[in-house]
């Protein structure tokens, strides 16, 4: 017999570079300059709970998809990775949308300081209620030979350029936040964040926030970005 009803309680929340879903990296580290801060709770704030952490370069964070649409339960799913078109079984996918909507990430862990974990490299919208941490054992979870036949390697990089003063206000407003903003929005963007399916037009603009910022783009060519504008929201 299974017991089928399990409650968990959140053990922090995530405050993240990352206002919205929208130009999120599909997975961690593919944007090491996103970063963040895990806020424990009570009493997991306390230095007990975090002795000896700060002996761990990275972590794992077992976390809840709060923001994922909840729906009817579909046994496949289509992951954006593969295009939005191909659908895969959901145990196949690491697809927000799932039976229990539960999500892990490896993420570095840059400091640990008065019950906060700084964590950089995160793929977690702010507000991401955060069930577990554990750390990462190389010994134990890196494994060499590993294989992942649906995406083998990380996704491809567009070239990503920046048009007039919108390079100027990034530095600014990245040493305003104290945050390498540049670089987040580099690494964000190469991902290409629009879905696969879109092919825009040179004049089609978007946008996102990232910190308190509106940052604006367009694609100017196939497999190009170019920044337009970084501005405080
Ligand atoms: N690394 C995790 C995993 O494998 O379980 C997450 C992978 S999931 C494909 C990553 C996407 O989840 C991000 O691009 C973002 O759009 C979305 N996401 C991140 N935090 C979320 C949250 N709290 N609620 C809903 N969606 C979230």
């Amino acid at each position: 017999m299974v017991e089928r009803l399990y409650t968990f309680e959140p053990v922090g929340v995530v405050r993240s570079c990352f206002a919205e879903k929208f130009a999120i990296p599909r997975q961690p580290r593919l944007a090491p300059a996103a970063r963040g801060v895990v806020e424990l709770l009570p009493p997991y704030d306390q230095p007990e709970a975090l002795d000896g952490l700060e002996q761990a370069s990275h972590l794992w964070l077992l976390f809840v998809f709060h923001a994922a649409p909840s729906g009817p339960d579909h046994l496949r799913v289509r992951p954006p990775r593969l295009g939005g078109n191909r659908r895969i079984g959901v145990f196949a996918s690491r697809a927000t949308h799932r039976p229990n909507p539960i999500g892990q990430s490896v993420v570095r862990l840059d400091a640990v300081a008065g019950g906060r974990l700084h964590v950089s490299g995160i793929d977690l919208l702010d507000g991401t209620p955060v069930l577990d941490i554990k750390p990462y054992v190389p010994y134990a979870d890196l494994v060499a030979d590993a294989h992942y036949g649906l995406a083998e390697a990380a996704p491809r990089l567009l070239s990503v350029r920046w048009q007039g003063e919108a390079l100027e206000a990034a530095r600014i407003h990245g040493q305003r936040l104290g945050e390498p903003v540049l670089e987040l929005i580099e690494q964000c963007l190469a991902q290409d964040p629009k879905p696969a399916y879109q092919r825009p037009a040179p004049d089609r603009e978007y946008g996102v926030r990232l910190w308190d910022l509106n940052v604006r783009w367009h694609y100017p060519d196939a497999g190009q970005i170019c920044v337009l504008a970084v501005s405080k929201v």
